[in-house]
């Protein structure tokens, strides 16, 4: 049966902050041929952060271009890949020419916080207090809506071509199928897990609503938005339209956050997982009804199979910066020269030393929300070195999933029993060893820890009738997992946990 399995290939096209991955996987879900590349960071002000449309579609080209040939050359057959799935990072705000399909700006990428001003704005609007009920996000500077406001307000060419009626606004997905369609308007869609994160859709009919656009005030025959479908879907994506893989159809789209869940099988209400890629990500399936957070989570679309089932929702605690606080100490401190030295760092000395840092450089996410706290280090002294900074920046996540979790079991009124893992930052056993202490439950870490491009394989592989129940995915990347153990006292983290939300508190509203 599972020779027969193997047959199928299913490729994955991963689009991260970061970088750039096309993972081919077979039928039992093993990676067989992949590449990575990352791209540009762009940072033009402090607290600004772009990437280039155009890089990023050539990242996405050039993985696919080597990938298929490591794949060729292990004696693979073209023919045998069935479908592709997209994946990417989810707010990233892009415009283009209708007319053209040249980008009218770079991407604003979702850790961006140039938005603090006209969220200040839009706070102060009547009916603000009215949206998170409609879309599931609060007003912050982390959902697209806020980004294509801004980008009317300050870029001229992006306001000319509104007020011409050629300006098309896209998320990453939507982006990439247009122009892997060979900029084919048929093709003009976004997934309704990609949708969920502009803060234009209802989450109820999981359409575009008139209340939000109004509010945003953004007149819909002047700025094309992209058709919303379903995450897996046999005819909606179309197919690659050049490259080694031309003519195969692309089957499946979801929101990174989305695909991981689905990479880590979490199918059923009441399962969760966490993400530590550049930021982190915990997202809890709350079944087929949205749950509105009263805790500071937002609700989401976790997915949508489309046909017969039912799309499903999670409650989803965001956390902005991870990965890129590892990322911060290696090219803005040169402590570490590569990211996976930052547990032999930590590992230097026994504990943080009475360090807290909050990595807050792109204000503070869940459940704080706060737009204008800045990076702050607490309890330095004489005493302190680098490996404690380094320990610090790793608790940083951790305390903050503790504090989602916490939210989590207020929101949803259950307890998890344990938390599922991956993400380029869960590598460190380290960080999940304090994270298990911290959150008192086991973390569970799969051997094969691209989840995301796994997700999005199994979208399109469901969409092209290779799966056609969840039961049968249930052998995928369950070997091998890694389960840490709680292995302090609740007092010791409840202390550890009390100092943290001290500094929180303390680094809000500092001086621009
Ligand atoms: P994304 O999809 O957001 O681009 P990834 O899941 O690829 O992110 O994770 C990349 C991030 O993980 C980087 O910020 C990197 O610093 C961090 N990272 C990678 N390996 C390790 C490691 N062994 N220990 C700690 N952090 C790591």
């Amino acid at each position: 049966d599972e020779k027969k399995l193997k047959k199928f290939y299913i490729g994955s096209i991963d689009q991260g902050t970061t970088s750039t991955r096309f993972i081919i996987f077979d039928g039992i879900g093993h990676p067989v041929a992949q590449h990575q590349i990352e791209f540009s960071q762009i940072y033009p002000h402090s607290g600004w952060h772009e990437h280039d449309p155009k890089e990023i579609l050539t990242s996405v080209e050039q993985c696919i271009e080597k990938a298929t040939q490591a794949f060729i050359y292990q004696g693979h057959d073209i023919s045998d890949i069935k479908a592709i799935g997209i994946t990417n990072q989810r707010e990233t705000t892009l415009v283009w020419d209708t007319n053209t399909g040249e980008p009218l700006y770079h991407a604003v990428a979702w850790p961006d916080t140039r938005t603090k001003g006209i969220v200040r704005e839009l706070k102060a609007k009547e009916g603000a207090d009215e949206l998170q009920k409609i879309c599931g996000l609060p007003l912050s500077t982390y959902p697209s809506s806020v980004k294509l406001l801004w980008l009317l307000k300050h870029v001229d060419t992006v306001r000319k071509a509104y007020e011409e009626g050629r300006l098309t606004f896209g998320t990453v997905d939507t982006w990439l199928l247009y122009q892997l369609n060979g900029k084919d308007r048929k093709y003009f869609v976004t997934d309704a897990t990609n949708a969920s994160r502009t803060m234009f859709m209802n989450l109820n009919t999981l359409q575009y609503d008139d209340t939000l656009l109004k509010f945003f005030d953004l007149d819909r025959n002047k700025v094309a938005l992209p058709k919303i479908v379903p995450s897996s879907s046999p005819d909606e994506f179309g197919a690659l339209a050049y490259g080694p893989l031309k003519g195969i159809r692309i089957a499946g789209c979801l929101g990174d956050q989305s695909a991981a869940l689905v990479g880590q099988q979490g199918f059923t209400p009441g399962c969760a997982k966490n993400t530590y890629g550049t930021g982190c990500f915990l997202l809890y399936n709350v079944g087929e009804k949205p749950v509105a957070s009263t805790h500071g989570l937002l609700a989401t679309v976790a997915y949508d199979f489309g046909g017969q089932r039912k799309p499903v929702y999670a409650l989803e605690g965001s956390i902005a910066v991870a990965g890129s606080g590892v990322q911060f100490l290696m090219n803005n401190m040169g402590f570490i020269t590569q990211s996976h030295k930052i547990s032999e760092l930590a590992a230097t000395v026994e504990d943080n030393g009475g360090c807290v840092f909050v990595t807050a450089f792109s204000g503070l996410f869940a459940p704080y929300w706060i737009d204008d706290a800045k990076g702050t280090i607490f309890g330095i002294t004489q005493f302190t070195e680098r490996g404690h900074i380094a320990r610090a920046t790793l608790e940083a996540t951790c305390f903050q999933t503790k504090a989602i979790l916490d939210a989590m079991e207020l929101d949803s009124g259950h307890k998890l029993s344990a938390l599922a893992v991956d993400g380029g930052m869960s590598n460190s056993n380290l960080c999940m060893q304090t994270q298990a202490n911290l959150i008192g439950i086991p973390v569970d870490r799969p051997a094969m820890r691209e989840t995301t491009a796994l997700g999005a394989a199994i979208a399109a592989g469901f969409a092209v009738d290779i799966w056609k129940d969840f039961d049968e995915l249930k052998e995928i990347n369950q070997k091998d997992r890694m389960i840490f153990e709680p292995k302090i006292t609740k007092e010791e983290s409840a202390k550890m946990f009390k100092k943290w939300g001290k500094a929180v508190e303390m680094c809000r509203g500092w001086l621009d």
